[in-house]
């Protein structure tokens, strides 16, 4: 019988790996993922959360389960407005740029469009309509200047997702924060509201019950997660960063508004560094994936390096190991194309290899999307076909089978270079590759010689094997 394998993740919250199902009595899993803030192109760092949050999804649909995901914009908040204003663009021509180039960078990066993508500025009624509740039972109150606040001590479980204690922290209505981003040191009553500023927001305001303003960024994803997906969720995601203050505030929000519980699965990924260091304009390391592409790079490349590496480690970004992704995808390429050249044969051997190997990929993968020991699985698998073929022992429907089976693991890494077609090989290349072969057939060693290394001159590769020869760009 076949073991039954789940899919089982590390819950933020409880410390635990726990698994993943949709809520008792309902068919589909609702995910809530903070998406972007829309101010500038995204950066790599970014990115190594969007590809994560991508994997997981892609991972969740392979272990069948019915997904609904959501991804907002955060076209509203500190940042935006003052980019806005500096380029003198009003905020939804401003935003919209950052939300086409985001859109754009998710497809380099086959990254999965979601089912929703929300701009925070079209839930604003939304916004307010929480925050009134909030002033109703009295856990939100209206400080001096008009701004209106978040109560922590009103909320007993606050800071029971970063694992503050309260009781610990000195914390009254004298602290308060009307930042969106603050560190853990300040915990404090957080904005909910922002009454109007003239110097500040210019003409970016909307009206309100409570006077001419704005919302906090915190209260944007407790309410549009609430809107779409209902008052509890199953899993919300986030990168590390996420977890305090903006997450711990979503749930005192959330649940300070509904009562219930927020979201019963939190995930958050770790970071990304440049060369062993935190990334910053100032250190000089503070790279925009298009930045990266400038370079050269592909985004399957990218995806590979970010894939390799378990979501819970920071990742170190480096030139080292983004060649050694370019390598590894040329392995996988290569051993594609070896497949697609069998044609022969309709006998099938290969049916246990396959089952063995996905039930490795699959048991690593539910093991907190252990992505590495997935694909230790897929290099043992290819090895070994490699060596069948060397004995001829592969046929025309084995390599069927195998390529689809590619395709099935490539549902989840939607790395692997299936559709890729064939290099364009430039007519001088194809001469001399054509001349060597004709060179080898009359055993002119001499001149097979001065072919290939005419075509190596030229950044081209022969690859012979027992199935015949072809050309491939040398790797950089
Ligand atoms: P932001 O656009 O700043 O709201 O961030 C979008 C997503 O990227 C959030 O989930 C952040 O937690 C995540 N993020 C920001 N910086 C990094 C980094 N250096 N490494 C990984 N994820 C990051
Ligand atoms: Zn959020």
């Amino acid at each position: 019988m076949k073991e039954e394998i789940n899919l089982e993740i590390y819950n933020t919250e409880s410390r635990k790996k726990e698994r993943i199902t949709p809520a008792p009595g309902e068919s589909t899993l609702r995910m809530y993922t903070c998406g972007p803030t829309v101010y500038n192109f995204a950066h790599i760092g970014n990115f190594r959360t969007f590809v994560f949050e991508d994997l997981l999804r892609r991972a969740i649909k392979y272990f069948g389960i019915p997904l609904i995901q959501v991804m907002n914009f955060t076209d509203v908040d500190d940042k935006t407005i003052a980019g806005a204003l500096k380029k003198n663009l009003d905020l939804k021509t401003y935003t919209k740029i950052y939300e086409d180039a985001f859109l754009e960078d998710l497809k380099t990066l086959e990254i999965e469009p979601v089912e929703i993508y929300a701009a925070a500025t079209d839930y604003i009624p939304e916004m307010i309509e929480m925050i009134e509740t909030l002033l109703k039972k009295g856990i939100a109150y209206v400080g001096k200047d008009g701004n209106i606040f978040y109560s922590i001590k009103e909320f007993p479980s606050y800071g029971r997702l970063s694992h503050l204690s309260l009781e610990d922290l000195k914390v009254g209505a004298s602290l308060r924060v009307s930042t969106d981003e603050y560190e853990k040191e300040s915990v404090a009553d957080f904005v909910l509201w922002k009454s109007y500023d003239k110097e500040r927001d210019g003409s970016i305001f909307w009206q309100s019950p409570f006077g001419p303003g704005r919302p906090g960024w915190h209260i944007e994803c407790s309410a549009m997660a609430t809107k779409l997906l209902g008052p509890s969720i199953d899993i919300h995601v986030g990168g590390v960063d996420n977890m305090f203050p903006h997450h711990e505030n979503e749930i005192a929000q959330s649940e300070g508004c509904t009562g219930k519980k927020f979201v019963r699965h939190w995930m958050h990924s770790e970071h990304l560094l440049v060369d062993g260091k935190k990334m910053s304009k100032s250190a000089g390391n503070f790279y925009t994936l298009r930045d990266i592409l400038e370079k050269g790079i592909t985004g399957k490349e990218i995806r590979y390096l970010y894939l390799q590496t378990h979501y819970r480690t920071q990742l170190n970004f480096t030139l080292q190991g983004l060649a050694a992704s370019r390598h590894a995808l040329s392995r996988f390429r290569d051993f594609i194309h070896r497949l697609k050249d069998i044609q022969e044969g309709d006998t099938f051997s290969s049916g246990a290899i396959i089952e063995e190997t996905r039930q490795k990929f699959k048991k690593a993968l539910g093991d907190d999307l252990n992505v590495s020991v997935a694909l230790a699985a897929l290099f043992d698998f290819i090895r070994e076909i490699n060596a069948r073929c060397d004995e001829k022992k592969i046929s025309g429907k084995d390599s069927q089978e195998l390529l689809v089976f590619l395709e099935e693991v490539n549902r989840v890494l939607g790395v692997l270079p299936l559709r890729e077609k064939e290099v364009e090989i430039p007519a001088d290349i194809n001469e001399a590759f054509l001349g060597r072969e004709a060179a080898r057939k009359a055993k002119n060693w001499k001149e097979a010689d001065h072919f290939r290394d005419y075509i190596h001159s030229k950044g081209y590769l022969i690859e012979d094997s027992p199935q015949g020869s072809r050309i491939k760009k040398a790797e950089v």
